[in-house]
């Protein structure tokens, strides 16, 4: 072990992960406890580097939110409008193809769909939604949907969740998103958002996913009332799920935001807290092989000293239209250029490389 860190109060566990060894729900709670940021980042950084190198990937990509209402009132949210409200929208399926029509023939790789649990759109108007996008932007992954939509589809089609993805797959789904885990454990959900779907149910979508074939993303979000003990849980139910199925590509830590909801006297974590979370992520999630900084929530510069506390994969290129964030009140850029991530990447000593949905590099990448 290094030895500047051999006095530090998690020196045990640094060696720990510095020889390959698997972090207990103890350690992990020691680690999310720990002020030695320095320590936990040397660690986070040894594996990061032992499953990727300096390359650092980021992805070509679009994000389309399809509609903002929703019968929920999860008390995080900043994103959502009842029908009628001021604001709420939900698109007509013409308008989003010929908004999509302005990208056809362009090297996009992915387009991120996401919007809320809609009371009146029909089962069809998804399926259709997929199907017209595949016809026009053929070889774009479409990265649709939180499980908690899943579920939804399911409930307003009377399908069981397999036929849902099955017909998601066959209409031209290629992914789904990690949204709507928030903080798996009971007591969070009971408080900050009681009508959405528990844990058990939303692994149980990543699962079928999984078993179709498709790879899926895990996020948590952080930074309001969870404790240190309930996200190493978050944590490890992935792992645990991981260690079966393989089927979690990335996992995406979110900052809370705290502007324009129902969850009051919360500040905005700090910058410490966030590059511990990351940290730590990258520790206990051993099985798990990206870890990504979405920048339009931590901010570019986070982003660019994350990229030595574990993180290895930055969000997107551009963001037109990103609302889940900004309506939360995150003043970040809605759009940042492919060469100001290449040049914010090389400048913190890494190397950018393009990918696909898949995490395959789209470029070589000197060893
Ligand atoms: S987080 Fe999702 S389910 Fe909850 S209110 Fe917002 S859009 Fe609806």
């Amino acid at each position: 072990m290094n030895p500047v860190f051999a006095a530090s109060d998690v020196a045990d566990l640094i060696e720990k992960a510095e020889q390959g060894q698997r972090l207990s729900f103890e350690d992990g709670v020691r680690l999310m406890r720990s002020n030695d940021v320095a320590a936990l980042g040397y660690a986070a950084n040894l594996v990061r580097n032992r499953l990727h190198g300096d390359t650092t990937t980021y992805i070509v990509n679009r994000y389309l939110h399809y509609s903002n209402v929703c019968w929920d009132t999860c008390k995080f949210c900043s994103f959502y409008r009842k029908p009628g409200e001021p604001g709420a929208f939900a698109k007509p399926l013409d308008e989003i193809f010929s908004w999509a029509q302005r990208f056809a023939g362009q090297s996009i790789q992915e387009l991120h769909i996401v919007g809320g649990l809609h009371p009146s759109l029909k089962y069809d108007y998804y399926l259709d939604l997929l199907r017209g996008l595949k016809r026009i932007l053929p070889s774009t992954a479409l990265k649709g949907f939180t499980s908690v939509e899943i579920d939804w589809f399911a409930r307003i089609s009377r399908k069981p969740v397999e036929t849902v993805m099955r017909e998601m797959v066959e209409a031209g789904l290629d992914s789904l998103t990690g949204g709507g885990a928030e903080i798996f454990a009971d007591r969070v959900r009971d408080l900050l958002c009681p009508n959405k779907i528990r844990a058990a149910r939303w692994f149980e979508i990543h699962e079928v996913a999984h078993r179709l074939g498709l790879k899926t993303q895990a996020t948590m979000l952080y930074g309001h009332i969870e404790t240190p003990q309930e996200r190493i849980d978050h944590m490890l139910r992935i792992r645990e799920v991981q260690d079966r199925t393989g089927g979690f590509q990335v996992f995406i830590p979110l900052a809370y935001h705290p502007e324009n909801n129902a969850l009051r006297g919360v500040e905005r974590a700090t910058g410490m807290t966030d590059l511990k979370v990351y940290a730590v992520s990258r520790l206990m999630l051993d099985n798990v092989p990206h870890l990504k900084c979405y920048w339009i929530s931590a901010g570019l510069k986070l982003a660019q000293i994350a990229l030595s506390y574990g993180v290895d994969d930055l969000d997107g290129i551009v963001y037109e239209h990103e609302r889940i964030f900004h309506d939360a009140g995150s003043s970040t850029p809605q759009s940042v250029s492919e060469d100001e991530i290449r040049h914010m990447v090389r400048e913190a000593g890494r190397v950018p490389c393009r990918r696909d949905s898949r995490y395959r590099l789209l470029e070589e990448v000197a060893a």
